[in-house]
């Protein structure tokens, strides 16, 4: 049966997040020829419909209000509950992000229907579509299928791979307006830490440095490396614990989980916690100068060593090659 599929797009200072055009993908695996109807909300996302579009959406639906310039779960949810009213649609897809994590189980809860969360692929089409959904803490996989109503899921960013961009794709571009009112909270103003650059959560390449890194200086080279291959810094918990760089960097089970094409562990030992936010990523290499060290495992390239000396020859080789 086809499905009208509505895919909660995601923006951040004015520029959409990649999970956007891989939700759009995402649905359209499940929507069977059906229509995909992709949501923006902010208080002025009116222009990033068209970029939505050319990733594959066959119409855009916005949502502009002052108190939607931050995402609040009441702000949002009410913005989404007005749209799904007026849109009755067979499926809903959210990335498995920060905002898409918070607002999910209350939609559903409203909505009274069930949530697969946290996809990383799908398998077959329509109806026939199984989710695979890593489960304790990334050690095995289930796959699960929607038996009936509604269905209602959230992808893994950087794991579904977005549709070609087609810059000739044209489609309706629609506002709705919501009244959002009787806000818990409001958000007056965002204060950013310093972490500049490739958002780590989205980033293609990981350096991540752990307690081996000794301290917060010792981040340094690997911050350097993370720049030449145009990546993000990470760390584990034992890096953050110890005050060596601050805890949103942190990786794993209870901190971000990344995907990227390339991971690099330094000074790491592999924790079954931190092993949870980074080993579905496709090339993981590890520097350790422990060899017996656990990260070794998932490893496809260790490095028995200092991360202090290998480090340094990476950016160096790196340098030579880039000229
Ligand atoms: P260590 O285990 O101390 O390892 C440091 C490694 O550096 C060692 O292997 C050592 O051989 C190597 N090393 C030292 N010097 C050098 C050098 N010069 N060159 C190369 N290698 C060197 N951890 C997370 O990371 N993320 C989480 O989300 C997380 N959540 C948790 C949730 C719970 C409920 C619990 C109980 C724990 C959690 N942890 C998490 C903590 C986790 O169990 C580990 O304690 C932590 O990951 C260890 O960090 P580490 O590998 O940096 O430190």
């Amino acid at each position: 049966m086809s499905k009208k599929v509505l895919v909660l797009g995601e923006a951040r200072e004015g520029a959409l997040r990649n999970v956007s055009f891989e939700a759009i993908a995402a649905a359209k695996q499940v929507a069977d020829g059906g229509e995909i109807v992709s949501l923006l909300f902010g208080d002025a996302v009116q222009s990033m419909g068209e970029e939505l579009i050319k990733y594959g959406a066959d119409r855009v639906v916005t949502v502009e209000h002052p108190h939607l310039k931050h995402y609040t779960s009441d702000g949002f949810g009410q913005a989404f509950m007005e749209v799904y009213e007026q849109e009755k649609p067979e499926a809903i897809v959210f990335g498995h992000t920060a905002m898409g994590k918070d607002l999910s189980p209350k939609i559903a809860s409203k909505l009274d229907t069930g949530l697969i969360s946290d996809v990383t692929a799908i398998e077959g089409d329509g109806d026939d579509a199984v989710f695979i959904r890593p489960i304790y803490s990334g050690k095995a996989f289930e796959k699960v299928k929607n038996k009936e109503g509604l269905l209602f899921f959230t992808i893994r960013p950087n794991n579904i791979e977005s549709l070609t961009k087609d810059e000739g794709r044209t489609g309706d571009i629609s506002s709705v307006s919501v009244d959002i009112a009787n806000l818990r909270s409001v958000i007056s103003e965002v204060v950013r830490k310093s972490t500049e650059g490739v958002d780590l959560s989205e980033a293609k390449v990981v350096v991540a440095g752990g307690r081996g890194v000794k301290s917060a200086d010792g981040f340094k080279p690997l911050e350097e490396l993370a720049q030449l291959l145009g990546g993000a810094v990470g760390a584990s918990r034992g890096a953050c614990d110890a005050d060596y760089c601050d805890y949103s960097l942190q990786i794993g089970q209870t901190g971000k989980v990344v995907t990227p094409d390339l991971y690099i562990a330094a000074g790491i030992s592999g924790a079954i916690q931190h092993m949870a936010g980074m080993s579905n990523s496709k090339i993981i290499v590890a520097i350790n100068k422990d060899p017996e060290a656990n990260i070794f495992k998932v490893a496809d390239y260790g490095i028995v060593g200092d991360l202090f000396e290998v480090i340094p020859m990476m950016i160096e080789e790196i340098k030579k090659i880039k000229g």
